[in-house]
């Protein structure tokens, strides 16, 4: 499975590491991991990400090495290596300011990733979308080529296997998921104090705004599809960062009775960004595919273009006959 990334790092010197717009705890600790498994190798490699690092894992980066958000040197700088690995996505358009001079460069790109494709972007790719994050598939890539795993790397696989299992909670941890965090202990991390970098250092600013979206919680099909809108003026008012949005939408699933849940983020641009959830087989990919975004049966997301009001009245209704 891994003959042609194999392939990829042996006939190649300088690297660099991509992933989707937002980045998440995956996408930041599946690159940083094979960043360093790279270094490691002897390699030169460049982690470099269209948006910025979030506040929860910019501890995983503390000597700011990492390029996010790229500027124009950094794009001139990671065109010109021989090879680019591109984890956690797979699709051009969620590279952000990194698609098209990925896409038309000339080095030679690879995909790592577990979301389901429709766009298969290289035939460099390695999907499994069994995994339960791409953290995982890293972990695996150097368990199979036989690196070394330093704290750095296992801390990043750690925060990316715990953010994209929702704390080990959602469907995707499987035995092998629970293996690999139990051997990423043995290499020093330390579970309390992670959880506590990445979840509990939000703002009083964020906390404010997150009362005031959960109280204005909307609900339709009995009950069993809820969702939150957040307007611009919301996040500006309570002094939060329109990243401070990011696990509201989790609150909707903490109900009973309710299957899918949806949180609508309104921008300046005239985009709503949507992010949905769901329980067991309601699947909420499908629901964002029909507006072109995608993901996973049980987490998904699209930007929608239009205002709150449309997108709550379009993506509601198709909620509500998924039921
Ligand atoms: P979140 O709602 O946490 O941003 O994203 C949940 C899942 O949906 C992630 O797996 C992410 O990759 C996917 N996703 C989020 N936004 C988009 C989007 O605009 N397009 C696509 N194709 N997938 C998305
Ligand atoms: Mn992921």
């Amino acid at each position: 499975m891994w003959d042609d990334v194999k392939h990829v790092i042996d006939t190649s010197q300088s690297f660099a590491i991509t992933s989707h717009v937002n980045p998440d705890g995956d996408s930041i600790g599946s690159a940083l991991a094979l960043c360093e498994f790279l270094k490691a190798q002897g390699k030169e490699a460049v982690v470099a990400m269209s948006d910025a690092v979030p506040m929860a894992y910019q501890w995983l980066d503390p000597d700011r090495e990492m390029m996010a958000p790229v500027d124009e040197a950094d794009l001139n700088q990671i065109t010109a290596v021989d090879a680019v690995f591109i984890v956690d996505v797979n699709s051009w358009e969620r590279l952000g300011q990194l698609g098209e001079p990925i896409q038309h460069g000339q080095a030679v790109k690879a995909v790592i990733d577990h979301h389901p494709y429709r766009e298969l972007i290289t035939p460099h790719s390695v999907i499994q979308t069994e995994a339960s994050s791409t953290s995982e598939l890293i972990y695996n890539l150097i368990d199979t080529l036989g690196g070394s795993m330093t704290k750095r790397a296992a801390d990043a696989l750690y925060t990316g296997i715990l953010t994209d299992t929702g704390s080990f909670r959602f469907a995707s941890t499987s035995p092998h998921a629970h293996d690999i965090t139990a051997r990423l202990l043995d290499h020093g991390v330390n579970p309390a104090q992670v959880y506590d970098l990445v979840y509990n250092q939000n703002s009083e600013a964020r906390t404010r705004l997150m009362g005031q979206v959960i109280s204005n919680i909307q609900f339709a099909g009995n009950g069993q599809v809820a969702w939150l809108t957040v307007a611009p003026s919301m996040i500006e008012k309570t002094g939060a960062l329109p990243e401070d949005t990011s696990g509201f939408v989790d609150t909707t699933m903490t109900i009973s009775g309710v299957e899918i849940g949806i949180i609508f983020v309104g921008t300046n641009e005239g985009t709503v960004r949507i992010s949905l959830r769901s329980r067991g087989s309601k699947d909420v990919n499908q629901i964002a595919g029909s507006f072109g975004g995608g993901g996973h049966r049980n987490a998904s997301g699209v930007v929608f273009k239009g205002s709150i009001e449309e997108a709550v009245e379009a993506v509601t209704k198709v909620a509500v006959s998924a039921l």
